[in-house]
């Protein structure tokens, strides 16, 4: 059995990455990995559901201990991806997706280039600072500094090997369902067993 893929998601606060993972993983045989971070839960996030919270202390015992695939540190707060879980998936044939930040994806390029990155748009700035405002999960002025940093993050989009605009989410949920299942019909991954057994039979 091979090697589950890892796909990387991300893009702006607000985006949509977080509707949009939900529902694939509801429609694809798929597993989502759960991060740690040290921001406070919002209204309705669950423990070890939507992240695993942690103390500042609990969050840097784990970075000694090399439990992290990787960390980063995003607006004020510590957010990092446990290692452990990610690779027991992968090794069993699971697909992952990671949904974390531009910083935390180019240090995953670089120890797992395999992975596959994906980065999701909104249709425009107007309709990011609706969908921020409207989540209602942000202060106004944190709504404001994420809009701020919107434009540092797109920066990085050119390392990314897909860019999906979520402007219909039926229409985006379908494009990134699409790239993931594309990816397995890649001729990199795999056709090489499939040749031997041709040969085999001849
Ligand atoms: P992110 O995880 O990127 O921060 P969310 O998934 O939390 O973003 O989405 C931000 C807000 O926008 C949520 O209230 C969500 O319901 C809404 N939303 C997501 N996708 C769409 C879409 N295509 N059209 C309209 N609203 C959307
Ligand atoms: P939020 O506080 O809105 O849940 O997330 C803020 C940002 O942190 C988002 O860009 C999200 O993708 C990112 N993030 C979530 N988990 C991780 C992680 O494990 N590592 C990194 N690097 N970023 C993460």
């Amino acid at each position: 059995m091979g090697r589950g893929l890892l796909f990387v998601v991300s893009g702006p606060s607000g985006a949509g990455k977080g509707t949009i993972c939900q529902r694939i993983i509801r429609e694809l045989d798929i597993d989502l990995s759960v991060s740690m971070t040290t921001r406070s839960p919002r209204t309705g996030e669950t423990h070890g559901v939507s992240y695993y919270f942690v103390t500042r202390q609990e969050f840097e015992q784990r970075i000694e201990q090399g439990g992290f695939l990787e960390y980063a540190q995003v607006y004020d707060n510590f957010y990092g991806t446990p290692k452990e879980m990610v690779m027991e998936r992968l090794v069993a044939g699971r697909d992952v997706i990671l949904e974390i930040d531009p910083q935390g994806a180019m240090k995953i390029k670089e120890s797992y280039p395999d992975g596959i990155f994906i980065f999701i748009l909104p249709p425009s700035m107007k309709e990011l600072r609706r969908r921020l405002t409207g989540r209602r999960t942000e202060s106004a002025d944190a709504v404001n500094r994420r809009l701020r940093e919107t434009l540092t993050e797109i920066s990085y989009i050119e390392k990314y090997d897909y860019c999906v605009v979520n402007d219909d989410l039926e229409e985006a949920v379908e494009r990134t369902a699409s790239i993931m299942r594309a990816e397995h019909s890649r001729v990199s991954r795999g056709v090489q067993d499939l040749i031997a057994r041709y040969k085999e039979e001849v």
